[in-house]
Formats: C-alpha cells, sequence, structure tokens
C-alpha cells in the first residue's frame, strides 16, 4: 500500500448541509447502532456535522460549514466557522481524537446517481474508489479538483476521504433508494479500509473512470445580477452525458436559446443544484479519463 500510514480512525460525517437528510439520519442510525460500520483493524466515529442546520432544516446558518474548514477561527463571527474549528479540534491533525479518513455524506438536486467525489488523486483514494466502483455498478467517480475550492471542504481536513453526493433529490428528503445507496458505498468504502489493512493485500492495477473537473459555467444574469435564464430542458438532468458545441445549455424568458461552445466531449455535473444559484455554477462541466489505479 502507498499511503503512508495506517488507518486507525474513519470519520463519517452526515448533516454537513442541514437540509441533506440522508447522512443526517445515517448518522443517528448509527449512532444508536454501530455494528453496520465496524470493522478489524480501525475505529470508526460519526459525526452529525451541523445539528442546529439539520434540526431547522436549512442549509446552514450562517455560512456553507463546507467551505469553512481552511483556517477558521474560534472566535469567528459565524456559527460555522466556529463549528468547523471544533470539529478540527476534535477531529483534525493534532486534535483530541484524529481520524486519518473522512467521509461526508450529501445529497444534490441534480441527477447525478450515487456520485464519489475525491479532491485529490491519493493512489488510497483511487484505489477505494476503484473498490467500490467495482462493487457498486453506475457509482461515477468525480475529481473535483479545483483551485478555486481550497482546503474548506470537511472531507478535506485529511488527504485520505471522499464525498459521496447522492440525487436527484429535493431537500428536506430521505428518498429510500439514495440513502440505502450512500450506505452500500460506505459499506464498500470501510471493507476496502479493512482488507487494505491486511498482511497479504496485494492490489492488482485496474482501470478506473474518473470525470475530472474542468470548469463551471455561471447562469445568464442582467447587470444587477439576477438569473435571466433557466438550464435549456436537453440539459436537466443530463449530469454525466456527453455535452458537446451546439448542444442547448440555457434558454431565456424570452425564449432565446444558449448554445455550448466549449471543447468536446465533456460530461456535465451538478446540472441546476439548488444550492449552487448562490455560488454562480449553473453546471461544472468535466473530461472522462481512464487511469489505471
Ligand atoms: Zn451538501
Amino acid at each position: 500500500m502507498s499511503s503512508p500510514t495506517a488507518v486507525r480512525r474513519v470519520l463519517l460525517a452526515g448533516g454537513t448541509h442541514g437540509n441533506e437528510w440522508i447522512g443526517a439520519w445515517l448518522v443517528r442510525k448509527w449512532q444508536h447502532d454501530a455494528r453496520s460500520i465496524q470493522r478489524q483493524g480501525f475505529d470508526t466515529a460519526v459525526l452529525l456535522a451541523n445539528p442546529p442546520a439539520v434540526e431547522r432544516g436549512v442549509r446552514y446558518l450562517d455560512q456553507d460549514l463546507n467551505r469553512s474548514f481552511d483556517d477558521p477561527r474560534a472566535d469567528g463571527a459565524s456559527w460555522e466557522e466556529r463549528r468547523a474549528r471544533e470539529i478540527l479540534e476534535d477531529f483534525g491533525a493534532g486534535g483530541r481524537t484524529p481520524v486519518d479518513v473522512v467521509l461526508d455524506l450529501h445529497t444534490t438536486t441534480a441527477n447525478m446517481g450515487l456520485s464519489y467525489i475525491i479532491t485529490n488523486l491519493d493512489p488510497f483514494n483511487l484505489r477505494m474508489a476503484a473498490w467500490v466502483a467495482r462493487r457498486e455498478p453506475g457509482l461515477r467517480v468525480y475529481a473535483w479538483i479545483d483551485e478555486t475550492l481550497p482546503k474548506s471542504a470537511l472531507s478535506t481536513i485529511v488527504p485520505r476521504g471522499a464525498t459521496i453526493e447522492v440525487g436527484p433529490t429535493a431537500n428536506n428528503v430521505v428518498r429510500g433508494d439514495l440513502l440505502l445507496g450512500t450506505e452500500r458505498v460506505v459499506g464498500h468504502c470501510l471493507d476496502f479500509i479493512e482488507a487494505s489493512a491486511r498482511d497479504d493485500w496485494t492490489p492488482q492495477p485496474e482501470k478506473l473512470e474518473v470525470f475530472m473537473h474542468l470548469r463551471s459555467y455561471d447562469y445568464p444574469r442582467d447587470a444587477s445580477g439576477a438569473v435571466t435564464a433557466f438550464v435549456h430542458p436537453k440539459l436537466q438532468d443530463a449530469d454525466y452525458q456527453p455535452l458537446g458545441p451546439g448542444d442547448p445549455i440555457f434558454q431565456s424568458l424570452d425564449g432565446e436559446t444558449l448554445f455550448y461552445e466549449g471543447e468536446a466531449p465533456v460530461y456535465p455535473v451538478f446540472v441546476n443544484e439548488a444550492a449552487y444559484y448562490e455560488k454562480a455554477i449553473a453546471f461544472s462541466v468535466t473530461r472522462r479519463e481512464i487511469l489505471w489505479v
């Protein structure tokens, strides 16, 4: 195994966004009965990351917790900044009970199915992704490697881990199919960590399909910043489907169609994600790559 240190503790986090209830429900389940997440050789901790936001069914109180881990201050003005500091002091490197792997559970209003998001190409992360993808047909691996997204996400407090992002679902809704899918993916990850720690672990190189982040596109806006067009019906729900020049991407309220003009083929993700209107992201595009891992 190429990773430098053994895994001693894994963190399963849910409710990082308080209106994404599948992760919060799974955390509550595991807090009640942890048998399904116990494995040999390491401990698994669970964390309801933003309890007051879950309580109120809102994404956050003051700011996005999942953009708050880049050196948050204990006396920060926002609740989420202070909460991020608490989480780092518990689970970060040098914390009270530092973890080696973080799996953070999210939902999306976009049609992303079971998506497995990594933010670096650490060999451990690629091998875990390949292990999970082999066992979960239909799972897509999205490498969101983006310098505009600094180390501010919960899953990036340590180099190893992933964000599990499932959809489409409305916020504050628990879809059983997506909850069960999330639970299976977590189980596969824990199985991988257990298997990879064994002395006789001899991984064979295998192919992994990865959707590599290229860039994000904002909605058309007027001079005041108001959105003036919606995602074109042909692009709606077309996450991970090939997109090329001349394909429609937006339609304005007065009927004008706007077309994609960039490189091809690309594969859109996070198409019309509800939470990203405020982040100026209508969709992102990726390049499909096959890696040997
Ligand atoms: Zn989320």
